[in-house]
């Protein structure tokens, strides 16, 4: 074989180098989209939806990631009044995001970032950002291409933070909503950036019965898939929310008039539990539909776990009853992941955890409404913010501790059950947070240290996941069954440490601290039957079939104290 001159060598290497960017590109998965468009009216489903796509691809072998488009003007859901807007999720990096990112990973059971939530606000900033740096200089900063290019940007650079080949795109809103217009301009162009078979429109709307003659109505779903088509997006599916399955004549005519086969029409109707979707829509042929669309030729693998989560969601052997007692308002969703945590662990023993939402401030107003609270197996105080209801989520913790009823208390129900033991056990009078009473003269719980010059809201909490060291032989060890968790935050106070010695010669015990000793993150009282606070929120990390620790411990002791058992001695089981 004849040799290479060593200028032939150096050619080849520089063009070798020149050419690694183009194939390294061409090396890179081809990422498939799949947007999730909602029509008619809000809370249609889109985020229970999106979830089920993802599992039904997931059953399938497949890793999808999932972002949510929040079309609001705030920068994150941080701001939002949870009891008006549902809850606030947190991620493990400390992002205060809308709530279906908990349903993402709940179903899914991912870990997602702050970035998977996508707010105008956040766009707009970002954009703004730049201009002000003068990378836009000369040009004119406009919706289209400047803030639809910055949209897609961001999805895409979700795609290649994840690794992953499908990424499922939830628009939040309902389409016709002037702010979400950019989002479907920015989804509509991307059919044409990244083609056909790599992108997938998925259009879910109310179908309703009309109760006078008892029929499913489908012509609000037929203008709103024709108001998506006026923005340009032609849906390739269309998913029904009815009350129940529709038949095949309204399905025909659903495909009919949406211009799509009859085999892409699917209905999610109403079931007794939300984990079911994925299984309705998966009977029904989505998945294999939407996996053969996008060119893969995958067959279902094991579902078995998800199915028998369900099945001991839907048919419990056993059922406890708990008291909420929060600053309810009426939206369940401003609890959701608190919620789904307590579902989770009764799943674990077979029970369903029936919850009754309490105002506190009822035992504020009528004092010998506290007695109320004696039918119920277990107490549960959640997060919390401010003064109003302070006092009488103080006296449903008080009634648990003297009457020995199960109690569990997240991040506020933590610090205010230290307010009550200090204030009736410790003999610490008028203790309380300083988040509650600054004037306090046993301020037990203070804003931190680092919290103190902070005046801007946003995004300035202690955030996200935090190292908590476990003391062994404590009922959080048993729980765990490790030295060392780590666990989601959103906080600005915390025990005061002036104040520790008093506490635990009284009696409490403080079982989890972050690594440094200087916060505490989980109280308990061993005499009694089951009570334990945190500091943190088990519930972002709960998961079907993996139960956060601590919910799961005190449904089970809400169980057997029912049962009228001994209490459960968590580190045998
Ligand atoms: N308001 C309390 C604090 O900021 C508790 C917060 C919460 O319950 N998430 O520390």
């Amino acid at each position: 074989m004849k040799k290479l001159q060593l200028g032939q060598i150096q050619r080849v290497i520089l063009i070798f180098v020149k050419n690694v960017g183009y194939y390294e590109e061409r090396l890179m998965v081809q990422v498939q989209y799949i947007f999730v468009t909602g029509g008619v009216l809000s809370s249609v489903g889109k985020g229970i939806l999106t979830s089920s796509i993802g599992k039904m691809l997931q059953i399938r072998g497949l890793n999808p990631t999932v972002i949510k488009i929040d079309p609001y003007v705030n920068v994150d859901a941080g701001t939002m009044n949870p009891y008006m807007h549902g809850e606030v999720f947190v991620t493990d990096d400390g992002g205060e995001t809308d709530l279906d990112l908990g349903w993402y990973e709940r179903f899914l059971d991912l870990e997602l970032k702050q970035k998977n939530n996508l707010t105008t606000g956040l766009v707009y900033r970002n954009v703004i950002e730049k201009e002000r740096r003068g990378d836009f200089l000369g040009r004119c900063v406009q919706i289209v291409p400047h803030i639809t290019d910055e949209i897609k940007n961001c999805i895409k650079s979700v795609a290649k933070s994840n690794n992953t080949e499908i990424i499922l795109t939830e628009v939040g809103g309902t389409v016709g909503d002037i702010e979400g217009l950019p989002f479907l301009e920015a989804i509509r162009q991307m059919r044409i950036d990244e083609g056909f078979n790599n992108t997938l429109y998925v259009h879910v709307a109310l179908v309703p019965v009309l109760d006078v003659t008892n029929e499913l109505k489908t012509k609000p779903l037929q203008h709103s898939v024709n108001e998506l088509r006026r923005i340009g997006i032609q849906p390739d599916i269309i998913v029904a929310r009815s009350p129940y399955m529709i038949d095949m004549k309204t399905l025909r005519k659903i495909a009919l008039f949406g211009t799509i086969p009859e085999e892409a029409v699917f209905c999610s109707y109403n079931a007794k539990s939300v984990y079911q979707v994925p299984l309705i829509l998966n009977k029904q042929g989505m998945g294999e539909y939407i996996c053969h669309r996008l060119g893969y030729a995958c067959s279902e693998s094991n579902n078995r776990d998800w199915f028998d989560f369900v099945n001991s969601v839907i048919k419990p052997k056993y059922e406890v009853n708990i008291a909420l007692v929060g600053k309810y308002a009426g939206l369940s969703d401003s609890y959701v992941s608190m919620k789904e945590a307590l579902t989770h662990a009764g799943a674990a023993i077979d029970t369903q955890v029936c919850i009754e939402y309490l105002e506190s401030e009822k035992f504020e107003k009528n004092p010998s409404c506290i007695e109320d609270l004696l039918k119920y197996d277990g107490i549960f105080i959640p997060y919390g913010f401010g003064s109003r209801g302070s006092e009488g989520k103080i006296d449903a913790i008080n009634f648990s501790r003297k009457n020995d009823i199960p109690f569990l208390g997240i991040c506020f129900g933590f610090q205010l059950a230290v307010v009550e033991f200090a204030r009736n056990v410790c003999g610490l009078k008028n203790a309380n947070s300083i988040e509650i009473a600054e004037d306090s003269p046993h301020p037990v719980i203070d804003i931190m240290p680092e919290q103190r010059n902070i005046k801007s809201k946003g995004a300035t909490m202690r955030l996200g996941s935090h190292k908590i060291v476990l003391k062994p032989e404590t009922l959080a060890h048993s729980l765990y069954k490790t030295e060392q968790i780590f666990e989601r935050h959103r906080h600005r106070f915390e025990v005061n440490l002036n104040y520790l010695n008093i506490l635990k010669e009284k009696g409490l015990i403080f079982s989890g601290n972050s690594a440094d000793g200087r916060r505490m993150e989980i109280l308990e009282l061993p005499d009694q039957y089951f009570f334990l606070a945190s500091q943190f929120h088990g519930e972002f990390k709960s998961r079907p079939g993996k139960p956060s620790p601590t919910y799961y411990g005190f449904i089970k002791a809400c169980l057997s104290k029912k049962m009228g058992n001994a209490k459960p001695v968590f580190s045998q089981l």
